[in-house]
């Protein structure tokens, strides 16, 4: 781990994306098979491959007591060190060293594997406590150096350079093998890990996407408004209702069912009902599409969504309240029952659906627990508008604009997708720092201060401040969260680990230097949490930048542009 450590921190040191490159394709090949996965996978700045479901679920609390513990130093020693750099990795490092002449390492340096382990065992103990203590052991073991990227890891924020794209070039270079097959098997696979390997052993093309092995989503890019979509789509697109759930993907080979979040996490024991439903469809094979609550004909907005999520096992009671349906867009792969499945991801859209409308869903609001996205074919901005009108007056958020002809892209969010949502698009921020509230709210931490992230920096940059807009029962929920995930306070105000992404609605948007991002928002209020969300999905200053840049058009142009619809709320 040492030596990963060296080589990430020389990989950090330059710009030049190909020495970037070169460092990593001259360390890859040098390490055993044990090993190659692992660098991989720590490569992409996480502690276990995207496609597993795990993570160690360590807060930054614990963090803190293990870093201090070991280094003797007070608790609030990390937060100070944390202020100086904004970065967990270099506050660590910089506590450890400072008190390495008190504290040597204890054991054996720990080697890549020995990391992955405890990382396993982190994930498998319960609670803060046992967590700890796994951490704390393997933190013991660790230099300055190895500690920080040990940390970067765990926090799933490594900020070397690497992205995605860079550290599939220097796999490729690696194994001199084509950048094409090692991008096509990371999508398959979703696991870095695995493709080195199969990039070590010329077997790339062995790839395959598996029922039962989530694949990542394809994603939407923003639209300024219907001008710019059929310029870009055009002359036909096909539209579909942007519906407003979460996304889910549906897997099922006889009566074997089970349904993924967007976060490739198996959702499928909350939602029993899509579950039973799916035994009757008579095809095997991977849906893609979004979960719906949906009752007497109408689709519920998200907040009666909410209530289910994150519940296990929902009560029947809560399943009347809020039922919920899976309204299928997408086809990954088929074949009839109990026989071969095909996948289908290179095949156009429009093949796709022909696929999928060949299963016979009803539609949306024709009964049954799978119904199928509706989607017609504009030819003109007018048209575009008017679908626009036609979606919203069914309770959806939007539009999703797609190019009959695309591929599927697993992770990608390329043109092939357009999302065009309500005017004044909301912003999915993430709380940076919390405080507790006034009068009422006195007891409580209600007030947020949010982030978006930086593309450039790849850092969170805050962009404003609200009071909650959230109910009660959720700010009483919020603060028993942020009182265990707090890494520093100052005074009223707590540095919070960044993790929890909330929808910020607000009236305009300015150009401003009082926050980081460069913006801040009039009237900024809390619309929701987004739990669905991870803070890899917020929004970016460019997503802001491009909200910003159509209000300087006036609001009467923004309304008509981008939505066909005045702003709620
Ligand atoms: P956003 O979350 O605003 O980036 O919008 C993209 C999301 O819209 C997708 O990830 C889906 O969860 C959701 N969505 C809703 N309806 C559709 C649809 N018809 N096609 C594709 N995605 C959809």
């Amino acid at each position: 781990m040492r030596r990963w450590s060296e080589v990430a921190e020389r990989v950090a040191a330059t710009t030049r994306t190909s020495e970037k490159t070169r460092l990593l394709a001259d360390e890859l090949p040098t390490l055993s098979p044990d090993e190659l996965p692992i660098a991989a996978v720590f490569l992409a700045g996480r502690p276990f491959a995207e496609v597993d479901g795990r993570s160690t679920g360590l807060g930054w609390a614990t963090i803190a007591a293990a870093v201090t513990g070991l280094a003797g130093v007070p608790a609030g020693a990390l937060g100070e060190a944390y202020d100086r750099s904004s970065d967990l990795g270099v506050a660590v490092a910089d506590v450890l060293g400072r008190a390495n002449g008190s504290r040597p390492e204890t054991g054996e340096p720990p080697a890549l594997v020995d990391v992955a382990a405890a990382f396993a065992a982190i994930e498998a103990s319960s609670g803060p406590a046992a967590k700890g203590a796994v951490f704390t052991d393997l933190l013991a073991r660790c230099d300055p150096l190895t500690a920080k990227y040990v940390v970067k890891i765990l926090s799933g924020d490594l900020r070397i350079g690497l992205r995605e794209g860079l550290l599939e070039a220097a796999i490729a270079a690696a194994f001199d093998r084509p950048l094409d097959s090692v991008k096509r098997a990371g999508m398959l696979t979703g696991d870095v890990g695995a493709t080195a390997v199969l990039a070590r052993d010329d077997a790339l093309d062995s790839a395959s996407l598996r029922l039962f092995h989530p694949l990542k989503f394809m994603l939407a890019s923003p639209a300024e408004d219907a001008a710019e979509i059929m310029a870009r789509l055009g002359p036909t697109a096909w539209v579909e209702d942007k519906y407003d759930g979460i996304r889910v993907q549906l897997h099922r080979a006889g009566d074997e069912v089970r349904l993924y979040s967007r976060d490739l996490h198996d959702v499928s024991g909350q939602f029993p009902e899509v579950v039973d439903g799916a035994r009757d469809l008579p095809w095997d094979g991977i849906l893609d599409g979004e979960l719906l609550a949906y009752r007497d004909g109408e689709v519920m907005p998200f907040v009666a969504l909410q209530k289910r999520l994150g519940r296990k096992a929902p009560s029947t009671s809560i399943r009347t309240q809020v039922p919920v349906i899976c309204v299928a867009f997408d086809v990954l792969a088929m074949g009839p029952r109990g026989g071969r499945v095909e996948p289908g991801l290179d095949a156009p859209l429009s093949d796709r659906r022909e696929r999928l409308e060949a299963l016979g869903l009803p539609l949306v609001g024709d009964g049954g627990v799978f119904a199928l996205s509706h989607r017609v074919s504009v030819e003109s901005v007018d048209d575009l508008e008017r679908a626009f009108a036609d979606a919203r007056s069914r309770n959806n958020e939007g539009l999703m604009v797609k190019d009959p002809t695309s591929p599927y892209s697993p992770g990608r969010r390329g043109l092939g997708w357009l999302k065009m949502k309500k005017a004044l698009a909301t912003i999915d921020c993430v709380v940076v720092g919390v405080e507790v509230g006034h009068g009422k709210r006195h007891g409580v931490l209600s007030d947020y201060t949010f982030a978006v992230r930086d593309e450039a920096s790849g850092s969170l940059v805050t962009i404003g401040k609200a009071y909650s807009g959230l109910t009660d029962a959720e700010i009483a929920e919020m603060t028993a969260w942020f009182e265990a995930h707090t890494v520093e306070r100052f005074g009223r105000y707590r540095v919070v680990e960044p993790t929890i992404v909330v929808e910020i609605a607000f009236d305009v948007i300015v150009r401003s230097n009082r926050h980081r991002s460069g913006f801040s928002l009039r009237f900024p209020r809390i619309a929701q949490l987004r739990p669905d969300k991870t803070v890899a999905e917020i929004d970016t200053v460019a997503d802001v930048e491009a909200i910003w840049r159509g209000l300087q058009h006036g609001p009467e142009h923004l309304v008509t542009a981008r939505a066909g619809s005045r702003p709620e709320g």
